[in-house]
């Protein structure tokens, strides 16, 4: 077998596992709402937490009246990592009292995909403990999943004990969305594109979507992971002129219940499973009133 054909049949087999492991994320163990929302969302959100997420993005966003969602993994605190200096344990409170929000990203910083349902779990834990250690009154309500998509008992395990779950996928959620696997945007895949990341914020006006860009480092030079600070306050002044509501996840989820979205029940049905009045479904116990996180069960 010549070379060329060997490395474009290595590069298709990524290109299958790659689209089943997406595939298998989105399909299984869904917590689903269908939006009702009146005017189009959008969040920042910047997974490891580097410093300069929070010193230089953080600032701009502070700067338009906004904030976002710094996804942590304590494990990763103080470290170099690739995405350059990670958070020190003074930006914690820091960002909390900038109105930012803070999610979790597991402790050990895991592949969602190639980590086993338990482990990841443990990891979930984990993080919760020290943050409890720093923070006592702080808590994680959302979460992003690292690296890749998660395994389906991975979702199903975690997504029930945060508000909502992060994955990527270069997609704006409109319509039914999977709090359990929201879509995000990585800026940095389209950091030399700007009329791109327009078009999409365009695209979610017109949808009356929810926008959920992601990114890491935001400095002068950033990582293969980041964006440039100039990029970065392009999107953030687009995306408020665009007449979105810019809040961080787990309050632009809170809006979605107030504005009337329900959780829906799949696999042909569709039926309501909750109002927004407050009724507690009789068949569905355990569930708030307002789709809110499902107790452990
Ligand atoms: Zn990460």
């Amino acid at each position: 077998m010549s070379n060329r054909l060997s490395v474009k049949l290595s590069n298709l087999a990524i290109r299958i596992q790659s689209k089943y492991q997406r595939t298998l994320a989105a399909k299984c163990f869904r917590r689903p709402i269908r939006m009702r929302n009146t005017v189009p969302l959008i969040s920042f959100t910047f997974d490891d937490f580097p410093r300069s997420a929070l010193t230089v993005a953080g600032e701009i966003l502070n700067r338009y009246g906004v904030a976002g969602t710094y996804y942590a993994s304590l494990g990763l605190m103080g470290k170099h990592a690739s995405a350059g200096k990670i958070f020190e344990e003074q930006d914690l409170a820091l960002l909390l009292k900038r109105g930012h929000e803070l999610g979790c990203h597991t402790f050990d910083h895991f592949n969602a995909w190639e980590t086993k349902p338990q482990i990841f779990e443990d990891s979930v834990a984990q993080n919760r403990r020290a943050l409890q250690q720093i923070l006592p009154e702080a808590r994680f309500r959302s979460l992003s999943y690292p690296k890749l998509p998660p395994r389906p008992l991975t979702k199903r395990r975690v997504g029930r004990q945060f508000t909502c779950c992060r994955c990527g996928g270069q997609k704006l959620n409109s319509e039914i969305v999977d709090s359990n696997h929201l879509w995000g945007f990585f800026l940095e895949k389209s950091r030399d594109n700007l009329d791109a990341v327009k078009e999409l914020i365009e695209r979610n006006r017109k949808l009356r979507g929810w926008l959920i860009f992601a990114t890491h480092d935001v400095c002068e030079e950033p990582s293969p992971y980041g964006c440039t600070p100039g990029f970065f306050e392009e999107v953030v002044r687009y995306s408020v002129s665009s007449g979105a509501q810019v809040l961080p996840v787990v309050k632009a989820w809170e809006s979605l219940s107030h504005n009337g979205s329900r959780l829906v029940h799949e696999e042909g049905r569709k039926r309501s499973l909750a109002s927004t009045s407050g009724t507690q479904s009789a068949d569905k116990p355990g569930f708030k009133g307002d789709f809110g996180t499902q107790g452990k069960s």
